[in-house]
């Protein structure tokens, strides 16, 4: 607020806690380096579509996280921000075969979704020119890591949505189907090139038994494939990502370092050396570290509760708007100069501005009394919220900013620090805010009379 990032006429923001990723990122790292045999390789593949934004994946990246990208929307992001393609992996259950060849051009990763999907990659290798050896065509190695993604069915979470290992799953091939797991058998051991397997059991709801049951399965499916052919084929298991956030409190829970040790005790041979190893967290490396701070334009009563009404609903926290049973968050309440707010708690709902009843950010909460000019902040937003913009009412794409807070130096002469109590914090400009003239260019400002001369 003292540098006019926020205020009457920039009424919400939202906001990246810089050195909390980056303390997220070293605790995944170490967390798997715990439990891994010594040179085990590892490449922990961000999620991009957690939060899709290119300064965060270059930050991730430079502190060791590679990307996982599901369209070609995501590849591009994870390229503009300089990962290389050696740290990236392809899923998505959609690829065209344009998406396939230029993933196997780059050499990216790449899990296929499905039988027909392999069938597109055979192509595609047929197709490659011969290597060294110069054996018969399609003879040589891709130079992507391929693999199959396949489905435990072990079973969903309290969040169907996002269940995806049910038994009827659109991801990946279904294990237990009939003569699934002997499709797979023979599709690797005809395949040579096929050097990896692909699991993701789920995200937020799925218990960590769950998660580690369907991972046992697929690295008990390796093992298999791998003693069929008398080799390791199979170099490299890739188990997904899907740590549950903890939303109800500040405290990280569960840790990774607690799912790298209950693995390593469910699947011991995952970490003996003999696999290299990917993982895809997305929500659990960004979620506690993003906060969206929307402005209280009136404050108002109706039937006797009191309504806050702010600048964010819908457009950045569209889960919970949508299904606020299972996406709840924690709401903080700030006064008019931007101090946490004191006083006793009144229930009260914090609605958004989009125009229909359910557009609440919260329920029936108890906080501070929100008044006019307060801000309420909407935490762990980090992954899944403000950068998943929902153009409801066309509502503005607000402003990202990371900040960092270093203690003990001079904020005066830097305009883009502010000094309070002898802590600096510093901000960068992540993504601009949408403006007016933007969302009129997106919405077809260009040909007004499109419709009219048909
Ligand atoms: C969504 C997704 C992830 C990340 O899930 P989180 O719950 O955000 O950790 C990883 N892998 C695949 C294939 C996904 O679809």
């Amino acid at each position: 607020m003292e540098q006019g990032l926020l205020g009457p006429e920039v009424p919400i923001i939202a906001l990246l806690d810089v050195p909390g990723i980056k303390a997220s990122a070293a605790e995944l790292r170490a967390a798997f380096d715990a439990v891994a045999a010594p040179d085990t390789p590892v490449l922990h593949a961000f999620a991009v579509k957690a939060t899709p934004l290119v300064p965060v994946l270059r930050l991730l990246h430079e502190h060791g996280i590679g990307a996982e990208v599901a369209s070609p929307g995501e590849l591009a992001l994870a390229r503009a921000a300089g990962v290389p393609p050696r740290d990236i992996v392809l899923d998505s259950p959609a690829k065209t075969l344009a998406e396939l060849r230029e993933a196997l051009a780059l050499g990216i990763a790449v899990n296929a979704d499905n039988p027909q999907e392999l069938d597109r990659i055979d192509g595609l290798v047929r197709d490659l020119p011969d290597g060294p050896s110069g054996g018969q065509a399609g003879s040589s190695h891709p130079r992507s890591p391929l693999g199959i993604r396949v489905n435990p069915q072990v079973g969903g979470g309290s969040i169907a949505a996002l269940s995806t290992a049910t038994a009827t799953s659109k991801f990946g091939v279904g294990l237990r189907d009939e003569g699934a797991r002997k499709w797979i058998v023979q599709a690797y051991a005809d395949r040579p090139w096929l050097t990896r397997l692909h699991a993701h059991t789920g995200s937020q709801g799925i218990p960590l038994s769950l998660m580690a049951r369907g991972i046992a399965e697929t690295y008990a499916l390796a093992e298999e494939i791998n003693r069929r052919v008398g080799r390791q084929q199979i170099d490299t298991l890739d188990i997904g990502g899907g740590l549950p956030v903890n939303f109800g409190s500040e405290v990280t829970t569960p840790t990774y370092a607690q799912y790298a040790r209950l693995l390593a005790e469910a699947v011991p041979g995952l970490f003996d050396g003999r696999y290299g190893l990917v993982t895809e967290f997305g929500r659990s490396l960004l979620a506690k570290h993003g906060t969206v701070v929307a402005r209280v334009e009136y404050a108002k009563s109706a039937g006797g509760r009191p309504v806050a009404v702010t600048h964010a609903g819908v457009q950045i926290a569209t889960r919970t708007v949508y299904a606020p049973g299972s996406w709840p968050l924690r709401i903080a309440a700030y006064d008019a100069s931007g101090h946490p707010k004191a006083g006793p708690d009144v229930v009260q709902d914090i609605a958004g501005p989009a125009c229909f009843a359910g557009d609440l950010l919260a329920e029936g909460r108890a906080l501070p009394l929100l008044e006019q000019g307060d801000y309420a902040a909407a935490l762990d937003t980090g992954a899944y919220y403000f950068a998943h913009h929902y153009a409801y009412n066309s509502l503005a794409r607000p402003g990202i900013y990371g900040f960092a807070a270093a203690e003990g130096t001079d904020g005066g002469s830097d305009s883009s620090s502010g000094s309070h109590g002898g802590t600096d914090v510093r901000f960068a400009v992540v993504r601009e805010p949408q403006s007016v003239e933007e969302i009129v260019a997106e919405s077809g400002g260009a040909r007004p009379t499109a419709l009219t001369a048909l």
